[in-house]
């Protein structure tokens, strides 16, 4: 479509000039889509009932705050809410990795203590961002931990 700037009247794309004032037509602008949020694969928060997320929220926190401990606490307290299952799921994922990074950082003197150092702050920081997203009742796989691609 093209279009007169000067009448605001419309014509097809084969007309050149405007047939009430003889004046050049301008393309209309294809209308942009509105932009879709992007998509985001390891967020899983839209399969889950907001009833069971806002029920369960202490419970799916606790895997994050107390490793194993929590974990065996949420699987008593919510055994039938998949949301604290999730969340279940990716604190096992978190508290195996960090097991698995003590054990290799004992191993290998130095070089592996301090790489294990390293991992354990980082496996900490994805922890606390995985006990706010629960606090505002996302249900998204923890950062770094997603990609070592065991516990899906
Ligand atoms: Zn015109």
């Amino acid at each position: 479509m093209k279009f007169c700037p000067n009448c605001h009247l419309t014509y097809d794309d084969t007309a050149n000039v405007c047939g009430q004032c003889g004046g050049p037509l301008q393309v209309i602008p294809q209308q942009v889509p509105q932009a879709q949020p992007a998509y985001d694969p390891t967020d899983h928060t839209a399969e889950f009932n907001p009833r069971d997320i806002s029920d369960n929220k202490v419970f799916a926190m606790l895997p994050y705050l107390m490793s194993f401990i929590g974990v065996i606490i949420a699987l008593l307290a919510a055994p039938s809410s998949p949301y604290t299952m999730f969340h279940v799921r990716q604190g096992l994922k978190i508290s195996v990795t960090s097991i698995l990074v003590t054990i290799v950082g004992a191993i290998i003197p130095f070089l592996g203590w301090i790489a294990a150092g390293i991992c354990a702050i980082v496996i900490l920081v994805v922890e606390i961002i995985c006990f706010f997203r629960v606090c505002k009742g996302q249900a998204k796989e923890p950062p770094i931990i997603k990609n070592l691609g065991f516990l899906k």
